[in-house]
């Protein structure tokens, strides 16, 4: 019978799962699926690995299940075929200051993640949620949690500090940068394919519903563009991006807006939706002929550019760039926009690879090289699972389970 890893992420609203078999030493996907609508119309789906669906159940209107009822469900009937369940990886957002690296889950580490709550408010009670349910229902099954937050924990302190007072910082108010699980995924993709990338200056660009940069050196994190919270940095589809705190005391003093309105508007209501007044989605603002559309996409692909240019600068150089998530991944227009204002950074497009999505979308001249890589934060999760559980230190050397197929 073979071993086999579940990896759960958990949102507001939803539980996404997944399932690795452990197959010839091997990490190899076999399920994923999801629960939506927790709180209000649940709907649980699960796929095989080829997209075939195993089992699909609706709860209808107004059923709250919970996360708790999610998982309950998910685990019990979870049709395991002949693999046995050895462990379970948490995607939990924020690590604070102490963990810099995956942990094996107790009581203990669980209250210390419980004060992260306040730095974390949107996702933390979420991922937290869902640890303790399974603590309580299944005290008996390993549980490791994976932090969006660890991979940048070294960076040097002037990359992590604001210009704050001393006493506030020290209150754990600093920039400890997300997307951390995708951005080691591809520095283990890199290594595999463009050793000269992953021991140089790369600059990562993690740009889907949510959207960060990271400065890259020799496979170590210096520089990102989230910070304190995931709403820092680059416009994403709902989120504003970095903004001037002085707007924070307009809507406060002027708009008389408290802090639940100005949440809505800076989390949920902002970014691409926001200034398109259409959609979030990127694919239905690039088919749209509305200005709206045209104008948050140059604003979108206008904060890259400058981003870049300052990500490059904390490096000292730039050796290549990487495009990943779904607008990353998928949007040709974009990687061609970018790569244009980018081109006094010594990127040379090539046109044809960018309309084939890669992997590699620079021409042979460029002194930048520039990939497409599709992220898998999931098997990072499992990666680092089954290293925590196997008392291994996590390390690059699970760059063996990474099989980019780039080459
Ligand atoms: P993610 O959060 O990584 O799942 O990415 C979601 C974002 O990817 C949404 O804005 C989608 O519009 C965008 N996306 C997905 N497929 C495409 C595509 N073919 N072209 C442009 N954007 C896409």
């Amino acid at each position: 019978m073979a071993d086999a890893i579940a990896v759960l992420n958990a949102g507001s609203s939803s539980l996404k799962f997944s399932l690795f078999g452990i197959v010839g030493g091997a990490l190899e996907l076999t399920a994923r699926g999801q629960a939506e609508g927790l709180y209000t119309s649940p709907r649980f789906v699960a796929r095989d690995r080829d997209g075939k669906i195993l089992d699909a159940k609706d709860w209808g209107d107004g059923v709250k299940l919970g996360h708790e009822g999610a998982l309950y469900y998910l685990f019990s009937h979870a049709d395991l075929g002949d693999q046995r369940l050895i462990g379970v990886g948490h995607r939990v957002v924020h690590g604070g200051l102490m963990f810099d690296r995956s942990v094996r889950i107790d009581a203990s580490v669980l209250a210390a993640l419980e004060k992260y709550v306040p730095l974390a408010p949107l996702h933390q009670p979420h991922n937290l949620a869902s640890i303790r349910a399974l603590l309580i229902s299944a005290p008996q099954l390993p549980q490791v949690a994976c932090f969006d937050t660890a991979f940048h924990r070294d960076q040097p302190e002037v990359e992590q500090a604001f210009a704050l007072p001393r006493a506030i910082t020290e209150k754990g108010v600093r920039r400890y940068g997300f997307h951390g699980l995708s951005y080691e995924y591809i520095t283990q993709v890199l290594s595999v394919c463009d050793r000269r990338a992953a021991q140089g200056k790369t600059v990562i660009m993690h740009l889907g519903n949510g959207a960060s940069m990271c400065a890259v050196a020799n496979g170590r994190s210096v520089a990102s563009t989230m910070g304190f919270t995931a709403v820092d940095g680059l416009p994403m589809g709902t989120r504003c991006g970095a903004l001037d705190s002085g707007v924070l005391l307009y809507l406060m003093d002027e708009l008389g807006m408290d802090a639940r309105a100005i949440e809505d508007t800076l989390y949920r209501q902002s970014g691409l939706l926001g200034v398109s007044g259409i959609s979030s989605d990127m694919r239905v603002l690039e088919a749209s002929t509305e200005p709206g559309a045209k104008a948050a996409i140059d604003l979108f692909i206008h904060r890259i550019g400058r981003e870049l240019g300052g990500l490059a600068a904390a490096l000292g150089g730039l050796d290549a760039m990487v495009f990943t998530a779904g607008i990353g991944e998928n949007s040709a227009m974009l990687r061609e926009r970018v790569c244009r204002a980018a081109g006094w950074l010594g990127v040379e497009l090539d046109l044809e690879a960018n309309h084939a999505g890669g992997p590699r979308i620079s021409t042979a001249e460029s002194r930048v090289a520039v990939w497409v890589i599709p992220t898998n934060e999931e098997l990072m999760i499992a990666q680092h699972t089954r290293a925590v559980l196997a008392g291994d230190q996590v390390t690059m050397a699970m760059a063996a389970d990474v099989n980019p197929g780039l080459q």
